[in-house]
């Protein structure tokens, strides 16, 4: 019987700015027009796909039953799903910021026994009810500032493939999970586990800002990954 996979959207999987800006716009993989009737206008988002994507859920949908759960707003998160990240095809469907739970992801909401889902998000926050499920993936798309570089070098999605495998192939999830962050747990000291971490540097590039949900913005409203970018094409 296949396991249950759950991936969060935004820097899991892909990076979103709301933006005015021409370059972003012209240069991202799809863009999400949201009118605000508080403001009277309407605000235009960049979405990019992170590196590897395709090839990651090419291989999450061939082992499990995926599902995609996001803190974000539905109005956000729907069409970027669907139109994206062709979600009706792909997955067994969508959760959004209205299937929270004390702002986390409970994963008792899938009905599965507990040893065969597992949750894949940038936020261990929003797994911490069931710690020994959730594996943690470093942030992609801090600012617009860097996301050009990060298009070029980050391969966090392709190094998760083999988790997957191993996961798809255990009798529960929680021993190759625990293995793998047994893994680099040890190797957290002397390994840089980020293409974006200077090569100077012997600390890790583990990400330490909080995820961007860029519907936080739109509605005066903080959710636990809410943003606290520097990049003013974020904030609106
Ligand atoms: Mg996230």
């Amino acid at each position: 019987m296949r396991k249950t996979l759950v991936l969060d959207l935004d820097n899991t999987l892909v990076a979103s700015f709301s933006t005015s800006k021409a370059q972003l716009l012209g240069s991202c993989d799809y863009v999400v027009s949201i009118p605000r009737e508080k403001y009277h206008d309407t605000i235009t988002i960049a979405v990019f796909k992170r590196p590897h994507l395709e090839e990651f859920l090419d291989v999450a949908c061939s082992l499990f039953d995926v599902w995609i759960f996001t803190a974000s707003d539905k109005s956000y998160a729907q069409p970027v799903c669907e139109n994206l990240l062709n979600s009706k095809e792909r997955f067994k469907g969508c959760l959004f910021r209205d299937s929270l739970v004390k702002g986390g992801k409970d994963l008792s909401i899938f009905n599965v026994n507990m040893d065969q889902i597992m949750i894949i998000d940038d936020d261990e926050f929003n797994f911490q009810n069931n710690p020994k499920n959730g594996v943690t993936i470093n942030s992609f798309g801090f600012d617009t500032i860097t996301i050009q570089k990060e298009l070029r070098l980050d391969h966090e999605l392709r190094d998760f493939i083999p988790l997957l495998k191993s996961v798809a192939d255990s009798p529960t999830v929680f021993e190759p999970i625990l293995q793998y962050k047994q893994f680099h747990s040890s190797n957290f000291q002397n390994c840089d586990i980020s293409p974006l971490t200077s090569s100077s540097s012997n600390t890790p590039a583990v990400t330490s800002f909080h995820a961007f949900s860029p519907f936080d913005d739109m509605n005066d409203e903080k959710s636990p990954n809410s943003a606290t970018s520097a990049s003013s094409d974020i904030l609106i």
